[in-house]
């Protein structure tokens, strides 16, 4: 297979232009017969390894994944795209089933995707004549050193040695070493060439922030980029309700996800996520594991995660277009505490509390965070990235000496028995009952640091608690301890460098985003708005017709043409098909108008139309659109009578049709609104009657 083939094979049935780094090496290793494991972080772009190959073979690629809820949203994206894909499972009917058996059979198809315990119904077809390629994806699930151990995963060995001909390629986007190995071993595919991708997500920008006032933070942050979808991972189930229910009752889109609620509840929950009907899901980690939505625009952990490898593959879940994400992560000591709670006693303590520790350093870092994230996988970069809240805001060093002193003379005085706040209050001079209880306001240190607000007084004493300056006591009501250093502090000047807390940060660079302009008012809204149009008329998740990214390019390069069109990234020859007419016509459209603010007045008509056509109310769409009702009455009359719109039920009543043609009946001028508003005693409203009239001049 030449390379300039498998190119056009990739813009033809995928969209692209190019392949990203080793997936071409990869295709090319599979396409030779040989088996291959590929390490790739989530949205690498793994997929296409063993989707592109598929096309060539002659024989089924089997795809063997463990998430079987998800299988039939990646058979119909490589449906749309002129792929032939089917799934195999258990909950289908026999006739489906045996469908899928005969068209394998006969060589129908490309890919077949079926979970590990639906293998052994498919042994017929499990034979060298009709098998060309075997992919297991989330390969690590085979590994009980892995993160997500799946027991179904263990019998996968078998498919090596009763098919040894058949290249296996299996995926994952864990890194470590052991499962890795773990993976080779119980495949039988110990001779598997192996590829290690950069685990680098350059587009997603990393952001660590103290959790005072996390919730205002939050809502500061949805709202300046109030049309972008997002995730926010929380460590618990009430928590993910409860800021659910904040973030509701300030008009953001927002829904709790967690495993208490019913199987039912869940799935139309992520449904709403995947189809954009739901802007922001508020969720234990659970949520997102494969949900395939590549426009994720954020990440937010409302707790520190318990390690690097879940924050990484959770933050993975944003930005799976390439276009910029954001990873926002918030950090608190009570997070630490109770994660140290959690581990006590636990059977791998040590190895638990090691990678704490790990997260820990990585949330308090005060150099360029992708660094310490890539070496935590083994990869080095050799300079700082520059897409990191330290490298645009580097900490402010300044000779901490003084400071220290007086928060350790502070520990000392109180004989180390009191935690981090009331050690703050000494210094302050606070006056509460605790503090006079106590005496403390006899004590030297009272009120010798009062100079410094409680919030700043709270940075640099966990700043030298990360030093190791001072100790917690996590065993011992959280007191603040004294150690060999802090004696050195005290007693021998040592060098003590603290930063200046954060002050208003740099500018972050925007995720893809409108601001708070309305609705459908740029191109890229438009191109939006028509592709939820198509996916609700296909039933289809609307990444699945073209993702932001593709938009975005639209918008950027407003194709005109066919060929102009299909030179987009991501617009397949299918989807070409399907979708360039439409796409095609708001992009001419929107060229079109002379000056981009004015909005024409078909433009408004259809953009209402679009929003009753999703079932919203005329209140709902007046105040979305910030229009008076009247307005979008005039609009619904307007789109009735050029039989856009085919029925008016839903905005008037046949009595008060009825009412109207009555009091019609007796005036002389009949096309004024006014004189027909007084004779019904102003009890229907202008718009109610305009739509009347359109009711019944069509008639
Ligand atoms: P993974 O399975 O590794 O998490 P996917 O296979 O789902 O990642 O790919 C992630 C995203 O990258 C998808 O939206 C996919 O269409 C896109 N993608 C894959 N390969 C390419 C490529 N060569 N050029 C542009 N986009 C690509
Ligand atoms: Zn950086």
């Amino acid at each position: 297979m030449s390379t300039n083939s498998l190119e056009n094979h990739l813009k033809h049935y995928f969209g692209y232009d190019s392949f990203r780094a080793q997936q071409e090496a990869i295709i090319k290793t599979v396409l030779s017969g040989k088996d291959c494991l590929v390490i790739m972080p989530t949205g690498g772009g793994k997929s296409l390894c063993f989707q592109l190959p598929a096309l060539e073979f002659e024989g089924v690629t089997m795809v063997i994944s463990p998430l079987i809820a998800l299988m039939k949203d990646q058979v119909d994206g490589l449906k749309a795209n002129g792929l032939k894909a089917e799934v195999y499972n258990s909950s289908q009917t026999t006739a489906h089933q045996d469908d899928v058996i005969n068209k394998i059979c006969r060589k129908e198809l490309d890919l077949v995707y079926t979970a590990p315990e639906s293998l052994s119904y498919l042994q017929q077809v499990l034979q060298p004549e009709f098998i060309s390629c075997i992919a297991v994806d989330e390969a690590h699930c085979i590994s009980s050193w892995g993160h997500d151990f799946r027991p179904s995963y263990k019998k996968l060995g078998f498919l090596k040695r009763s098919l040894p001909e058949v290249p296996v390629i299996a995926l994952t986007a864990t890194a470590d070493k052991a499962t890795q190995q773990d993976i080779l071993n119980q495949l039988n595919i110990s001779q598997a060439q192996k590829f290690v991708s950069s685990f680098n997500r350059e587009n997603i920008f990393l952001e660590v922030k103290s959790a005072n006032k996390r919730v205002e933070q939050i809502i500061d942050f949805i709202e300046k980029q109030p049309e972008s979808c997002g995730i926010i991972y929380c460590l618990s189930r009430k928590s993910t309700e409860k800021l659910a229910q904040k973030l509701q009752i300030n008009n953001i889109n927002a829904k709790a996800y967690h495993a208490g609620l019913s199987h039912e509840d869940r799935i139309k929950i992520q449904e709403d996520f995947v189809f954009d009907k739901t802007q922001i899901i508020c969720a234990t980690i659970a949520f997102g594991m494969g949900i395939d939505k590549s426009n994720v625009r954020w990440v937010i952990h409302y707790n520190m995660p318990k390690n690097v490898e879940g924050y990484y593959q959770e933050i993975g879940r944003s930005g799976r277009d390439g276009l910029p994400a954001h990873a926002l992560m918030f950090h608190s000591y009570a997070d630490v505490i109770q994660y140290r709670n959690f581990i006590d006693g636990a059977a791998n303590q040590e190895v638990q509390l090691a990678k704490l520790e790990r997260i820990k350093q990585f949330a308090e870092a005060k150099s360029c965070r992708r660094k310490i994230l890539l070496a935590y996988f083994g990869e080095h970069l050799t300079e700082d990235c520059g897409k990191c809240d330290v490298c645009l805001n580097p900490p402010r060093f300044f000779d901490g000496r003084v400071h220290a002193k007086k928060a350790i003379s502070a520990i000392v005085r109180v004989k180390e028995q009191e935690p981090i706040g009331t050690i703050i209050d000494i210094l302050r001079g606070a006056q509460n009952q605790s503090i006079f209880q106590n005496n403390y306001h006899n004590l030297k240190t009272y009120g010798v640091g009062k100079a410094i607000s409680w919030r700043d007084w709270q940075h640099y004493i966990l700043e030298m608690l990360n030093l190791g300056l001072i100790d917690l006591a996590f065993h011992d009501h959280n007191r603040l301890k004294l150690n060999p250093v802090s004696k050195k502090v005290l007693f021998e000047d040592f060098e003590v460098k603290l930063t200046k807390p954060e002050v208003k940060s740099k500018k972050i660079p925007s995720t893809v985003n409108v601001k708070s302009k309305p609705k459908a008012s740029t191109l890229f809204e438009q191109l939006k708005q028509l592709r939820l149009n198509i996916a609700k008329d296909e039933d289809i998740p609307p990444y699945l017709v073209f993702n932001d990214a593709s938009l975005k390019e639209m918008e950027i390069h407003r194709p005109t043409t066919l060929p102009d069109f299909m030179a987009i990234s991501g617009v397949t020859q299918r989807k070409a098909e399907r979708f360039a007419d439409e796409f095609l016509e708001v992009i001419l459209n929107f060229s079109k108008k002379k000056r981009k603010s004015s909005k024409t007045k078909s433009e408004t008509y259809q953009l209402t139309l679009n929003l009753l056509n999703q079932g919203k109310t005329v209140e709902e769409i007046a105040g979305e659109r910030k229009l008076k009702t009247t307005t979008i009455y005039s609009h619904i009359a307007k789109l009735f009578s050029e039989g856009k719109l085919t029925s008016i039920e839903d905005y008037v009543t046949k009595t008060e049709i009825e009412e109207i043609s009555q009091v019609l009946k007796k005036l002389d001028d009949d096309s004024k609104l006014k004189p027909i508003h007084e004779a019904l005693n102003e009890k229907i409203e202008y718009g109610k009657i305009r739509i009347a009239l359109a009711f019944l001049n069509r008639q």
